[in-house]
């Protein structure tokens, strides 16, 4: 596998993958790959050949260096004391066995986590957040996400049975970007597993998150691996990330949603693009995704929308729905939004649970976030 991966860590590699920076943004250029991995795997480098929209999503910008966004899009609270191991609300937690990917997405929001180091939960630890779960019957649904958990599958199988172990637990969501970036990691003995995993008579579903972002993604091989898991009984859904000038675009996202569709993969969620620093030139605003939104009711079928979600440190918010903007400041791109949160709601999780510094309660006591919007044309 180690083999199909590029790392890219010097000027000289780069320039493999794609044209040199001018002479004047050498230096830029070197800083962004010191702070931040490159790693693209050998199917997306053939892909990038032929979609830009491809390539802008893992090749290195030198806009990437700038103090502008934040380096933590995700609360993750609270005092769990189990690396990897992540919850927010009563009755789920995240677990995230292994902290690196195959290829490294720019606008990522876990990019400034440790997890691009590569790091990866001991079996120690895996079983520790096996007991943290155990001992909680409100758990009654857990993510195993990263970083890419298919990169260690013996990890993943102990987590796995471990969590079918557990009575309370009954589905499992599996994040899976290599599907789309590297789909010989998901092959056939390690779907197996995963069927292996699933109980539904016992209301025990396993459920794959897909992250597909443009048609181009949805290429013959990632096809070939979609087939093979909904042909093993496992739901697949999608969640997309909204980028400027990559997806941004009614029609771009029909397509990908429409192709999607037919091999069985629904629809879930389309997420703005958060306020990861350095992405600002791929964000676009709300009022750009809820647009969006209104384009994809008109033009294509319900089964094909997924819902509009923005994603504030404290969680998801889908404006309109359960949440909104209540203020926007005088720059023109911080906004306040009404979060369907509360303090009582992460206190039962956490006790010492405090609204962080960007965080105020409205009079209702729902929490309301700052939250730095996409630069409009004007902005
Ligand atoms: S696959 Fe997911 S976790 Fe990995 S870099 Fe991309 S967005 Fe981040």
């Amino acid at each position: 596998m180690a083999s199909k991966l590029v790392n890219v860590r010097t000027l000289d590699q780069l320039a493999k993958v794609m044209p040199a920076p001018a002479d004047a943004d050498r230096d830029a250029m070197q800083a962004v790959l010191d702070q931040f991995p490159v790693r693209i795997t050998r199917h997306l480098l053939d892909l990038m050949q032929r979609s830009p929209a491809v390539a802008a999503q893992f090749l290195p910008d030198t806009r990437e260096v700038t103090t502008l966004g934040q380096d933590k899009c995700f609360s993750g609270l609270l005092e769990l004391d189990v690396p990897g191991l992540e919850r927010m609300y009563p009755d789920r937690v995240i677990i995230m066995p292994h902290h690196a990917c195959p290829a490294y997405c720019r606008f990522c929001f876990r990019k400034f986590y440790e997890h691009h180091s590569g790091s990866t939960m001991s079996y120690d630890d895996l079983d520790r957040a096996l007991g943290y779960v155990a001992a909680r019957p409100e758990i009654r649904e857990v993510l195993i996400t990263g970083g890419e958990p298919v990169m260690e599958p013996k990890r993943l199988r102990h987590l796995l049975a471990g969590l079918r172990r557990i009575a309370h637990v009954g589905p499992i969501r599996l994040a899976c970007r290599s599907l789309i970036m590297a789909p010989e990691l998901c092959d056939d003995a390690l779907l197996e597993m995963l069927a292996a995993h699933q109980d539904l008579a016992a209301g025990k579903p396993l459920e794959v998150a897909l992250h597909a972002n443009h048609p181009d993604e949805i290429t013959a091989p990632t096809i070939e691996r979609l087939v093979a898991l909904r042909q093993r009984g496992i739901h697949v859904y999608n969640q997309t990330v909204l980028l400027r000038g990559i997806n941004d675009d009614a029609e771009i996202l029909r397509a990908l949603f429409e192709a999607l569709r037919r091999y069985g993969v629904e629809t879930y969620y389309m997420f703005l693009g958060g306020p990861v620093r350095g992405m600002d030139h791929q964000r676009p605003t709300i009022a750009d995704g809820l647009a969006l939104k209104r384009a994809l009711r008109r033009h294509a079928s319900g089964r094909a929308n997924p819902h509009f979600i923005v994603t504030t440190r404290l969680g998801k918010v889908e404006i309109g729905v359960d949440g909104e903007i209540v203020a926007r400041e005088a720059d023109g791109r911080h906004v306040w939004i009404r979060t369907p949160y509360t303090l009582a709601g992460f206190r039962a999780v956490s006790p010492r649970f405090e609204l962080p510094d960007d965080a105020r309660l409205d009079d209702a006591g729902y929490i309301v976030m700052r939250y730095l919007d996409g630069p409009s044309e004007e902005s």
